[in-house]
């Protein structure tokens, strides 16, 4: 059914080669964040051993190199989410970064008192907490897009809650705690029949799915490279240019201005505007051969086979006495998050990992979602390209044994 070589890319993500506790590494925690592949890593020693040097302000060549492979980041972003311009990919420290960038600016500018924000049932704090403090600060609204028991935003509830007065539609693409697809096509186009802005948080999408940012006509998108087999500390926030360009910047520093006096700054273009700042330059440069290595493989490939694995692991998970799938969405991605009865997760996710398996467990920064299925958490298993299905009758052994220890 696909036609990637798994064990030849396996072969190229040298942590896969150890072992944890004196077991084959099984990394199912690849919601949290990626491994990288040597690719990466090599452009990570290839920067510090051949190029460091700061970025947009020497004459040197150094300077000069390493300004040169920032930029080429941006465009290889541009290319691979299909944007417009090049200057509208801000290169920022992540997700969590670029959703407070925009709440902070795009709320300055264009939130009110009254107006309304809406978010959904099933965000990451990171896509919750900026929008409650902008509402809190600004006096607007925040409301929530209801989700039923299989883990599907309740759309009828949301054309409900559109009005003139909301302004912010922020949602996330897939669903990091449930691993639902959302219909975000139509989110947006809703969202824009109102006049309201939308902002599609992509951490758990990029790595998975094509993205169109023009396709979508979607106003902002933010994804983090350390869930891309990317490096950290680096992430993205795509903006339409009149959007950007209405906003006044994030934060006030070097690179972001075009004149200083004491008596008045200008500020630069885009998309320097929204960089203060010495950025991870390291980190920038390298995202780059994070997303050669996705398009080398090719993202629908990966998809396909990803999509497989997870058709797999959800009959096979079924094995185990009492397990409860928490996320049974239509469009699913990549995520298997569950809870057994009479076990915490927390146990599970012990006993896994004396196997070697590494899973995550808790509430997964989306505490709102726990409390709505009435769980204290749940184990989660998220899956990348680099996993197979003998990781996954792996995970459902681990997990048999463990309930067969704990209950
Ligand atoms: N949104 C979603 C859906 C996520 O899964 C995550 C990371 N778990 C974030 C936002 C935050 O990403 P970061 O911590 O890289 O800023």
């Amino acid at each position: 059914l696909n036609n990637l070589d798994i064990q030849a890319i396996r072969q190229s993500f040298p942590i896969l080669k150890r072992e944890v506790n004196g077991k084959p590494l099984i990394y199912l925690d690849n919601g949290a964040t990626t491994q990288k592949p040597q690719a990466v890593i090599d452009a990570i020693i290839a920067y510090y051993t051949d190029m460091n040097s700061n970025v947009h302000r020497g004459v040197h060549y150094l300077s000069q190199i390493s300004t040169d492979a920032f930029e080429v980041t941006r465009r290889k972003v541009q290319e691979f989410i299909h944007a417009a311009h090049d200057y509208e990919v801000i290169i920022t420290k992540g997700t969590t970064d670029s959703i407070n960038l925009v709440a902070t600016c795009y709320g300055e500018a264009f939130v009110n008192e009254g107006d309304e924000i809406i978010i959904s049932a099933m965000e990451h704090h990171s896509n919750i907490v900026p929008w409650q403090m902008l509402c809190e600060q600004k006096k607007a609204v925040l409301k929530v897009i209801p989700m039923n028991e299989a883990g599907e935003l309740d759309m009828h509830a949301y054309q409900a809650l559109l009005s003139s007065k909301t302004k912010m539609v922020a949602v996330n693409y897939v669903s990091n705690a449930l691993g639902t697809i959302n219909p975000i096509k139509e989110i947006i186009k809703l969202a824009h029949q109102q006049g309201a802005a939308v902002l599609v948080d992509a951490a758990q999408a990029v790595q998975h799915i094509k993205i169109d940012v023009q396709e979508l006509d979607v106003d902002f998108l933010v994804f983090s490279g350390h869930k891309m087999y990317g490096p950290t500390g680096v992430g993205v926030l795509y903006g339409k240019e009149s959007w950007l360009n209405q906003m006044p910047p994030y934060q006030g520093g070097g690179d972001m201005i075009k004149d200083v006096t004491f008596e008045k700054t200008t500020y630069n273009e885009l998309p320097f505007k929204f960089e203060a700042g010495t950025p991870n330059i390291e980190a920038g440069i390298t995202l780059n051969a994070a997303i050669d290595f996705i398009n080398e493989l090719g993202i629908e490939n990966i998809k396909a086979y990803e999509d497989e694995l997870l058709a797999y692991a959800t009959e096979k998970l079924k094995e185990v006495d009492g397990l409860r799938m928490i996320g049974t969405a239509k469009e699913k991605s990549s995520v298997l998050s569950f809870v057994v009865d009479g076990t915490h997760p927390y146990d599970i996710g012990v006993i896994l990992d004396k196997l070697g398996i590494a899973v995550r467990t808790g509430h997964h920064c989306a505490q709102p979602i726990m409390e709505q299925f009435e769980i204290p958490g749940t184990v989660r298993a998220s899956l990348a390209v680099y996993n197979t299905k003998e990781e996954i009758d792996a995970l459902v052994a681990g997990v048999k044994r463990a309930v067969a220890m704990l209950v």
